[in-house]
């Protein structure tokens, strides 16, 4: 299979692709602390596929595992032995929320082999706030990603329009500025010292 897609499977997401599940608590002292665990959302990891194999190359299939267990395969298609890779693996149905958890965690699981958000592993430990919710526990801050674990950290930028690699600057990291030069010019990404000539041409017009 080409190194390239794997790749692009483990590629950091965004934050809003995370989601939190409380492991250890400890409710010794005040406030109540738990283990914050990082997954990413199944949406996102769906949407992942979609992305780098394409909508159909790839599925997904469940099969039960014992009594209370979730099997999930994700296979893909690998365009040069032309057959489909699978990787298995499971989670206990009580793992996570009753309903769908077997489901949902199993495919999580799946996807951590494909090595999909298995960047999260090397997490520090972070312990935060929670608070009790039902038999459970809710976060009451979500905890903040490193640098590291976001995408296009590590990646250099070229400017679209002098072609020279996005420096950090005005305070801004390269990702805050990529993020910025996006939203405010369509799309396109653009170097500080171009966003400021850009800028004023826009404000000249208008
Ligand atoms: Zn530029």
């Amino acid at each position: 299979m080409n190194k390239s897609i794997l790749e692009q499977l483990q590629a950091p997401f965004y934050e809003e692709d995370i989601e939190w599940k409380i492991g250890t608590v400890n409710d010794k002292n005040e406030p109540i602390k738990g283990l914050a665990m990082a997954y990413i959302t199944n949406r996102a990891i769906q949407a992942r596929l979609d992305d780098v194999c394409g909508v159909f190359g790839w599925k997904n299939e469940f099969v039960e595992w014992g009594d209370k267990g979730q099997l999930c395969g994700i296979s893909i298609w690998d365009e040069e032995k032309r057959q489909w890779i699978t990787k298995w693996d499971g989670a206990d149905d009580t793992n996570f929320e009753a309903t769908k958890g077997g489901l949902s965690a199993s495919m999580k699981r799946a996807a951590y082999q494909w090595g999909i958000g298995r960047y999260l592993y090397n997490l520090p430990a972070q312990w935060v706030e929670v608070r009790p919710a039902g038999k459970s526990w809710r976060i009451k801050e979500k905890p903040k990603m490193p640098m590291w674990a976001l995408p296009d950290c590590n990646r250099e930028y070229i400017c679209e329009k002098c072609q020279n690699p996005l420096m950090e600057g005005d305070g801004k990291t390269i990702p805050q500025i990529v993020v910025g030069s996006k939203k405010i010019f369509d799309g396109h990404i653009y170097c500080l010292d171009c966003i400021r000539i850009e800028w004023k041409q826009k404000k000249g017009e208008g």
